[in-house]
């Protein structure tokens, strides 16, 4: 039965890996990378970016796809390489919305020459990637940046380039028969820059002769294109594979789209060998990402959540180990809801569960996902761990960071924690504060009264509750977990009843019905205070 997935498609190996993976209980990136190690001399992992408009989730899903593999490569003791290629010499396709107006004249032009909409950047390609470049930095992600145009200016591409010209019907024959679609005798392979208005023109196959080709543009432009000066470029299903060429790519994640059958990677598969007479990767094709959740739109974006958001309101860790505990061919849910503090809930257990050596066969998966997440630094005791939740009602009531730190250690003894989880903490708190500016649901946002609103209808039942709780609070000590005894125990005489008990708190404290959990809400204020506040309300 395992037979047939090696016959089917381009994509076959990889998901012949995953099946073995799952007979053989190893993670998918450990197998990938047994692959790569056993076929390949000088592993090279390459992942890449289009940075014409908005970068999506799914991009944070090569990129960590491709470090993961890396790293399982390199903890196999091999030497190895990962580059993220940005296509920067694409041509802008239309004027997104997100664009002004002027920027219309520059539909068809090399993204790298046109200028950057804010006027801060080098150019459109360096406007769109480079915030995302800053912060994919924070996952970890050990990658060489190349940028494409840098490619065809150096002339890296003109060995490939000639062979599509003088093979040219051959490209035609391999397309039609990997598509299905008619022969085109009108295939452009590569299109030159127009030295007049900068955009791609089409060039005129019967003058190229090694080094040039002419061309005409439909500004009306006749010219002259010297294919080793960066003056042009190759069509996407020539170019990928001619990028495989130059660096001897071992292996590279890629959306599905490409994989379909008849896609890119197919016909890239056989230019590779039968035009360049080199050889295709191993691919690693990975399913889309769905957004989830109810955030602010971006307006101008005309997306709910780009990849620069998830970086920022994602802590690492804990994206990484998203894009790891499914296979590539599972779809991932990027939820920007409640999801966030499910996920890094589940990916706190599953530190727990690593270092106290005890899960079950079924968790097995995620604790491989969680370790190959560290990328080869696995810590070596459990680090710090504080519930993400309480980050987020604490991030609320503090209005610093110092501040935070400071109600944190009225429960937590920091004086051994080390830089690391320092950092990781702090991280944490600011990934907590972009979420709830933009995109935590309103019932988890609250923040703490001052004072006691006069305008606040206290009735008799709640103020002698308010009472009997300032007595016994009074002398105890100040944690979550005798607090919570406390209010259970005096809700249980009050004709308040439990529920009404905690909505009368919240009420007081938040001016609201809802509200964090209370004894660790209540035990992270001073203490002094909170029963001030009690005594206020109960007059
Ligand atoms: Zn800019
Ligand atoms: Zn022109």
């Amino acid at each position: 039965m395992l037979k047939t997935f090696l016959d089917i498609h381009a994509t076959e190996s990889v998901f012949y890996n995953m099946q073995i993976a799952q007979m053989i209980r190893m993670h998918w990136a450990d197998v990938v990378a047994q692959e790569i190690v056993d076929s390949c001399d000088h592993p090279l992992i390459a992942t890449g970016i289009s940075p014409t408009g908005i970068i999506h989730v799914g991009s944070l899903r090569e990129a960590i796809t491709g470090e993961s593999v890396r790293s399982a490569v390199a903890a196999k003791g091999k030497e190895v390489r990962l580059i993220y290629l940005i296509d920067s010499f694409d041509p802008l396709r239309k004027r997104y919305d997100f664009l002004p107006k002027e920027f219309e004249k520059y539909v068809g032009m090399p993204i790298s020459r046109i200028p950057c909409p804010c006027g801060k950047h080098r150019n459109y390609a360096h406007h769109f990637v480079q915030p995302f470049l800053d912060a994919v930095g924070s996952l970890e992600v050990n990658c060489e940046v190349i940028w494409t145009h840098d490619l065809y200016a150096k002339g890296m591409f003109t060995e490939c380039i000639d062979k599509a010209f003088t093979k040219r019907d051959q490209v035609i024959q391999i397309l039609h028969e990997v598509t299905g679609k008619d022969a085109n005798p009108d295939y452009a392979p590569y299109n030159p820059v127009c030295e007049h208005c900068g955009r791609f023109a089409k060039p005129i196959f019967e003058t190229y002769s090694f080094p040039t080709v002419e061309y005409e543009c439909q500004c009306g432009w006749h010219g002259l294109c010297d294919i080793r000066t960066g003056e042009g470029k190759l069509t996407w299903r020539l170019e990928w594979p001619a990028k495989w060429m130059i660096f001897g790519t071992s292996a590279e994640p890629f959306g599905k789209d490409h994989a379909a059958a008849g896609g890119s990677y197919d016909s890239g598969k056989r230019i590779v060998s039968e035009i360049y007479g080199g050889k295709a990767p191993i691919p690693i094709p990975y399913e889309f990402v769905q957004l989830k959740g109810v955030g602010q739109m971006h307006k101008s974006l005309g997306c709910s959540v780009t990849g620069l958001d998830a970086i920022n309101m994602t802590p690492p860790e804990v994206l990484n180990y998203l894009f790891l505990r499914v296979q590539p061919s599972r779809s991932i849910d990027y939820d920007s809801g409640m999801g966030i503090l499910d996920l890094a809930d589940e990916y706190d257990r599953m530190e727990q569960k690593y270092f106290a050596k005890s899960f079950t066969e079924s968790e097995e998966n995620l604790i491989d996902a969680y370790v190959i997440a560290q990328h080869n630094h696995v810590p070596e005791k459990l680090p710090l761990q504080v519930p993400y939740r309480h980050l987020v009602s604490i991030v609320q009531m503090a209005n610093n960071y110092k501040e935070v730190l400071e109600i944190l250690a009225r429960n937590i003894d920091f004086s051994g924690a080390t830089d690391d989880e320092l950092k990781r903490l702090w991280r944490r708190c600011e990934c907590v504060r972009y979420w709830l500016n933009g995109f935590a649901p309103d019932n988890v946002k609250f923040s703490v009264m001052n004072t006691l609103p006069d305008t606040l209808d206290l009735s008799m039942n709640e103020k002698v509750f308010f009472q009997a709780l300032v007595r016994r609070m009074n002398d105890c000590n100040w944690t979550a977990d005798e607090i919570n005894g406390i209010v259970a125990d005096i809700a249980k005489e009050s004709p308040l009843g439990t529920k009404g008990a905690y909505k009368s708190l919240y009420k007081i404290f938040i001016g609201k019905s809802v509200g964090p959990r209370l004894g660790f809400f209540l035990s992270s204020m001073d203490q002094k205070f909170v029963i001030n506040r009690l005594v206020q309300a109960s007059v």
